[in-house]
């Protein structure tokens, strides 16, 4: 049998429409650039990452509680964040056919060109000018000499016929209530969930009898105004996170800090991502957030190239004090044991839901050439495949019907499954192994005389022979027992 594994993201991108897994949002009315919808198999194996991400972060965790914080929040909060100041990317324009390019990603893009030619020596040079820029004349000026220097094309018109590169905020602004149209009224959509956080870390602390450490953890839509916006749902406008603010004594966040990483790359395999796709890349001191004492992304080989999927933060005590300066409010914590008073560290896990799902579908994908025939399969793992198993009557006839009804019926509910009687067992296959589904159960003429019916792994298209009463606990074991 050879497989092949993905190389492009178009074929993901043509497979999730085609499968129902993502769609481009409005489509019928040509799409809203950089948003994007979850069809009936997206939202299943998307819900399904939430809850492993929740139970790992919250039910098996005695010091994490969780929290659902709004997404509108007073204004002062982003003041108080640093967001409204320095939340920008540094971008261009392209005169002629009026787009705007993030300045960084054109000259990453035409490191990567040179890279891909061979000249690794021209590509470390530019690669270091780019790490260092900000130390020259100001970050957008050393940026603007690079794409000037190198003479970097548009990568859609081929011009060279550039704007000045100016920082643009990525917040996304609107006005708050029914008549405002005043400065002071506007709102902001949150770009990041963490300070839902914060600002409910005394509430919590009051309500939940937690010590520190202690950590609060929240799933939930946040919104940047991306300039570059073109690598499906790797980086979307409105896109959901799943952050974990970890709150601990200052001098403890180094041991905290190596901890947390080491215990979020476990997850991500726990996932079944393979372990060669995953890497950890620290953030260089001078490039660090300006919250941030140390950094690190976890990174996914996507066929984009490494990217990160998760990052690591050691944010200090940078939010709580300045809420507290900003709100007036006592954001300390007092330890009772050793009778002190402080404001604590914060460790931060926070992850793309929607990253996290591309990865899955990336990791899971594989081309097979299997006795002559080509079959496209996702082998994800079975605890995150939107249908746990496909039910199907070997033919078309009402005694097999109901046998499979039945079968469907009892396994609704505990898992979700999906009846099919359309087309050749095979096409049925087919169907189901492009949905990643781990289990078929076909229903045959044999089984109405003993009650047996057959069972197919997906993962390497074996049969086994079992009774119906058996199939939710065989279904079940194999979840659990699954391997990458
Ligand atoms: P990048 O450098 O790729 O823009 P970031 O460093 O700004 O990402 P963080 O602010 O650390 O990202 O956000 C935490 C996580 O949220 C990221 O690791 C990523 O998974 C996710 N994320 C951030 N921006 C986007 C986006 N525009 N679309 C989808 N997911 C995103």
């Amino acid at each position: 049998m050879s497989v092949t594994h993905l190389d492009s993201l178009d074929k993901i991108v043509s497979l999730s429409k085609s499968r129902g897994f993502i769609f481009q949002s409005s489509e019928i009315y040509g799409g809203l650039a950089a948003v994007y919808d979850y069809g009936p198999l997206g939202v299943e194996l998307k819900r399904n990452i939430q809850s492993e991400w929740w139970k790992a972060m919250t039910q098996v965790q005695d010091n994490i509680v969780g929290l659902d914080a709004a997404i509108f929040m007073h204004p002062k909060v982003w003041e108080a964040s640093g967001h409204v100041e320095g939340f920008n990317d540094p971008m261009i324009d392209d005169k002629q056919s009026k787009k705007r390019y993030r300045a960084d990603m054109l000259i990453e893009q035409h490191i990567l060109r040179i890279r891909d030619k061979g000249d690794t020596g021209k590509a470390d040079q530019l690669q270091q000018l780019l790490n260092t820029t900000g130390t020259r004349k100001g970050l957008c000026e050393d940026l603007y000499d690079i794409i000037m220097a190198e003479e970097i094309k548009s990568p859609d018109s081929g011009a060279f016929d550039w704007t000045e590169v100016r920082q643009f905020n990525l917040m996304f602004k609107t006005h708050y209530g029914a008549v405002s149209k005043d400065d002071d009224d506007i709102i902001y959509l949150r770009p990041e969930t963490a300070q839902g956080i914060f600002v409910n870390y005394k509430n919590v602390l009051d309500t939940a009898r937690v010590q520190i450490p202690f950590g609060i953890a929240q799933i939930g839509k946040a919104f940047r105004n991306e300039v570059v916006a073109r690598q499906f749902v790797f980086r979307m406008r409105e896109f959901e996170q799943m952050e974990m603010q970890y709150f601990v004594e200052p001098g403890t966040d180094d041991e905290e800090y190596d901890k947390w990483l080491a215990t979020r790359i476990e997850w991500h395999k726990a996932l079944g991502i393979r372990g060669e796709n995953l890497r950890v890349s620290p953030h260089p001191e001078d490039k660090l957030a300006h919250y941030a004492r140390a950094a690190a992304d976890i990174q996914y080989k996507y066929p984009i190239g490494w990217q990160e999927v998760e990052g690591i933060h050691n944010r200090t005590d940078f939010d709580l004090s300045r809420h507290s300066e900003f709100s007036g409010k006592k954001m300390e914590y007092f330890d009772q044991k050793d009778q002190k008073r402080y404001t604590p560290y914060v460790i931060e896990t926070s992850v793309g839901l929607d990253r996290t799902t591309l990865m899955v579908l990336c990791d899971a994908y594989r081309e097979e050439e299997v006795e002559g025939e080509n079959r496209t399969v996702l082998k994800m793992h079975p605890k995150l495949a939107p249908t746990k198993a496909g039910i199907f009557p070997l033919i078309k006839k009402p005694e097999l019907r109901e046998l499979a009804k039945k079968i469907e019926l009892d396994l609704r509910d505990d898992y979700t499954v999906m009846y099919d009687e359309a087309g050749s067992i095979g096409k049925r296959y087919r169907r189901q192994d492009e949905a990643g589904t781990p289990f078929c159960i076909t229903v045959d003429f044999d089984g109405l005389e003993d009650n047996s019916v057959t069972i197919r792994y997906r993962d390497n298209m074996k049969q086994d022979r079992v009774s119906a009463d058996q199939l939710a606990s065989v279904i079940r074991d194999g979840i659990k027992s699954w391997k990458s």
